[in-house]
């Protein structure tokens, strides 16, 4: 992560494409548009890159998770189960549509603990939503499982992900339906957007509809398309996905760059005794946006959070003490601070969070160091600072 940094000649032709033509709409506008459709020409290279049936371009990684959730069926009255570790996203995704977010403790893997999510699962619950934070991915067998046992709907967020795989498949492609994010500080970017991936036709099609006022898509008249069921506006235009048209193009090579960056800051700070990894499941391959590692305790980890900021080392994350990302500091969820009404189910649904608290994630969330990989550094600079990493670490310990 991020696609930002490497940007240039690719993407400016692609959109540039866009603006000589005139057309900035996905849908419609057949004659105007003289073959130029980068939306579907992204989403049929997203399903070659990531060996997926379906796949449909939305307007962000939130309505991405979202529209997925819709797509399956999941609405009023339904639980949701959760990390409790993730973006505020996956929460504002499943309240959209009246769902109730169960959030469960993490694991070593950064997401959810199979146990945690089998503790939580009552008559109410319909989905599991995985999110492969920070580059890796859970237990995606014994998640699997769980569902399959209990009936329920496997999701998986991969937006922080993209590019990682589980026995040779896409971080994305495994659960029943995944999700991407292409903003801005993601691995790819579309400045804005985001896609549902899926080998399910039913969820695909619901998604296609849905996210266009629930538009069939049939025939070359949008006036004269029926609308089979109610749907929303979660469009992409073209100009963003002509971005990510020339991103995706590049995945391969980010990856590789990311890759070797992350060894190399791995490599320098596994030579301290006291630090450990995050657990990565047997078969999973990390995308390596991030690297992670653990502290010995929450206040070393603080100290060396300090200490990182104070000596130049920028983009490496304390999560416990994030506004964003973790369930600590989200009292505005806790408190139901919402500018509109929110149904009874939803409140009395979220109750559990006055009281509920996550001890083992506390302790996870509390160790850990979650450091961005650059795709700009130089092999030296990559060097430079897995060496100062190191030092700043131990005087700390
Ligand atoms: C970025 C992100 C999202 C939301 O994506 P947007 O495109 O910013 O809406 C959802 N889930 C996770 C894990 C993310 O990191």
């Amino acid at each position: 992560m991020p696609g930002f940094e490497l940007f240039g000649d690719l993407e400016r032709n692609e959109v540039n494409d866009v603006l000589d033509n005139g057309v900035l709409m996905r849908y419609g506008f057949d004659a105007m548009r003289k073959g130029h459709w980068k939306a579907k020409e992204l989403e049929a290279q997203l399903s070659e890159s990531f060996n997926v049936n379906y796949v449909q371009l939305v307007s962000s990684g939130t309505a991405a998770v979202s529209v997925a959730l819709a797509s399956a069926g999941i609405g009023a009255g339904d639980e949701v189960i959760m990390p409790s570790f993730t973006f505020v996203a996956s929460f504002e995704a499943i309240m959209m549509l009246g769902a109730t977010p169960i959030l469960v403790d993490i694991d070593e893997t950064l997401t959810l603990d199979p146990l945690a999510v089998k503790a939580a699962i009552t008559s109410k619950t319909k989905a599991v939503m995985v999110v492969q934070m920070c580059g890796s991915m859970g237990h995606m067998d014994k998640l699997r499982d769980i569902c399959n046992n209990h009936n329920l709907i496997f999701v998986e967020d991969a937006c922080q992900a993209i590019g990682g795989t589980y026995n040779g498949q896409a971080l994305g492609s495994i659960a029943d339906v995944g999700c991407f994010s292409f903003d801005f500080v993601k691995t790819i970017t579309c400045g804005e957007g985001g896609a549902i991936i899926t080998n399910n036709k039913d969820y695909y099609l619901n998604a296609d509809h849905y996210s266009d006022h629930g538009h069939d898509h049939v025939g070359q008249d949008r006036g004269a398309e029926t609308h089979p069921f109610l749907g929303y506006n979660f469009r992409i235009s073209e100009l963003n996905a002509a971005v990510g048209l020339a991103q995706v193009k590049r995945l391969p090579e980010f990856i590789s760059i990311q890759k070797k960056n992350y060894s190399i800051l791995r490599a320098s700070l596994a030579q301290i005794p006291e630090v450990t990894f995050r657990t990565v499941p047997e078969g999973g391959e990390e995308s390596c946006a991030f690297l992670n590692f653990f502290l010995p305790s929450l206040d070393i980890t603080r100290k060396v959070s300090e200490s990182f900021k104070l000596n130049g080392i920028d983009a490496c994350f304390h999560y416990y003490d994030n506004n964003w990302h973790y369930v600590r500091k989200w009292d505005h969820l806790k408190d139901l601070k919402s500018l509109f009404p929110i149904s009874k189910e939803v409140k009395d649904g979220l109750s559990y969070l006055k009281t509920k608290t996550f001890e083992q994630s506390d302790d996870i969330i509390g160790r850990n160091l979650s450091c961005l990989v650059k795709l700009s550094w130089t092999e030296e600079e990559a060097l430079t600072r897995a060496k100062k990493m190191a030092e700043l670490i131990k005087t700390c310990i």
